[in-house]
């Protein structure tokens, strides 16, 4: 059996067996003591333990997969295209598909009123819930540039950590002979630190099974049924932005097939939705987006961990319904402007965050700070974000693999035979382990 498939049973039945246990857990069936005992020895214990050590064995890789293959794509990059125009692109496109997705959130969200109606309970049961502090935006800046890399790559700070590789490789560029030879030797790491990525792939079915028994376990249905429609708005929005906006900017801008990119990215999608991470799901993406979509090293290197990071169009989408959320909810009118300031907002938190679990509340507060909404409406969403969060997590990072091909394509960086190989089964991170759908 293919390795996508194992992941895919892996989930299915992580999550029958989470929603089993949690189903117990309401319903009178067996005493207290036998679920505390479920809880005690399986959710927070063999699932917590084994998910964890998953989540810890990706994390692992994005550091030295990040630098080595930056460096190395970052040596070639300069003697085709040049940095600056390609990062201006880069970054421009990132913006602008965000903007898409809370424009594309608002209107849905002030068509179908999700806040209208809703149970006042649903604030009180959640009550108590502490906003974290946002940083400000000049420290944001002032946050990319590395004082020390030593320290940008034990913190993981992925931007410092893509200007130093950025600074580096140029500098291997520039260096004649000895230059050619610390590039050569950068490219063959990258081999090695790709092969790691394979190695640890092995265990990707048990991982995410864990992951998602663990949280289907611990899932607030009852919440769920209340803020349904909330839920089934940003749901909604999530998937046209996915599968229609993405397709149509995809085929716009680069003349590609959309339908190859989202089947290619079905299994990386898996592993950002058990993971809830776009960080820590880098390696796989970089994977994919380069064995798969064809797209070159010295561009996936740069677009993919810049987009895991500033990259977040269904985070944005979150925010954008939950913003109409909360204000029909307490009944405050933000008119056009505060739909703007909403915008504007969201699309620049996304570039200070970076992509783990949850980021997104601490995102929504600064929007809600700036549009004048009370903070405590947080607490009335905060229960079904879990679900949410691993559902626009796979957005995010598709986003992040349709902007990496529309650039590369500009830059003649694509190589289209592979991005149409039909038989993507053969390609694979490393000689054992494919990551194709089989
Ligand atoms: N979990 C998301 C990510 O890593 C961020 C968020 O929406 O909270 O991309």
């Amino acid at each position: 059996m293919g390795l996508t498939r194992k992941i895919l049973l892996g989930m299915s039945a992580g999550a029958a067996i989470g929603i089993g246990i949690n189903l117990l857990g309401e319903s009178q069936l067996v005493g207290a003591g036998v679920n505390n005992v479920i809880n005690l020895y399986l959710t927070e214990g063999l699932f917590d333990v084994i998910g964890r050590i998953f989540i810890a064995s990706l994390k692992l890789m994005v550091v030295p997969l990040v630098l080595v293959s930056l460096i190395s794509g970052a040596c070639s990059l300069s003697e085709g295209s040049r940095i600056g125009p390609l990062a201006g692109k880069t970054i421009l496109l990132y913006m602008v598909t965000t903007a898409i997705a809370i424009t594309l959130a608002l209107c849905l969200a002030l068509i179908f009123q999700p806040g209208v109606g809703v149970n006042e309970t649903v604030a009180g049961a959640v009550s108590g819930f502490e906003p974290k502090e946002s940083p400000p935006l000049s420290e944001v800046l002032v946050n990319i540039f590395p004082t020390n890399p030593v320290a940008a790559m034990a913190e993981g700070n992925m931007l410092q950590i893509i200007v130093f590789a950025l600074l580096m490789g140029y500098a291997i560029s520039r260096c004649g002979e000895p230059g050619q030879r610390v590039a050569a030797l950068f490219s063959d790491l990258n081999t090695v630190v790709l092969r790691m990525v394979g190695v640890l792939m092995v265990f990707a079915p048990y991982g995410v099974f864990a992951l998602l028994a663990k949280t289907f376990a611990q899932l607030g249905f009852e919440v769920l049924l209340q803020l349904a429609k909330y839920f089934s708005v940003v749901l909604g929005a999530l998937l046209v932005h996915a599968l229609v906006v993405y397709s149509v900017l995809l085929k716009l801008l680069s003349g590609l097939n959309p339908i190859e990119l989202l089947k290619k990215m079905r299994s990386t999608m898996m592993f950002a939705f058990s993971t809830a991470s776009s960080g820590a799901t880098i390696p796989v993406t970089l994977a994919t987006v380069e064995k798969r979509l064809g797209v070159d090293n010295k561009i996936a290197a740069f677009t993919v961990p810049l987009g895991a990071t500033i990259n977040m169009d269904g985070t944005a989408i979150m925010q954008g319904v939950a913003t109409v959320f909360i204000a029909q909810f307490f009944g405050i009118e933000i008119g056009l402007t505060g739909f703007l300031t909403v915008i504007l907002t969201a699309t620049l938190a996304s570039i200070g965050t970076a992509g783990v679990p949850g980021v997104g509340l601490i995102m929504l507060g600064m929007v809600l700070q700036q549009v004048g909404l009370p903070l405590e409406g947080i607490a009335i969403v905060i229960g079904v974000d879990r679900l949410l969060d691993m559902v626009r997590t796979a957005v995010n990072i598709t986003g992040d693999a349709v902007v990496s091909s529309v650039v590369a394509k500009s830059e003649g960086a694509l190589d289209e035979e592979t991005y149409y190989d039909a038989n993507y089964n053969s390609v694979s991170i490393n000689d054992n382990n494919t990551i194709g759908a089989h």
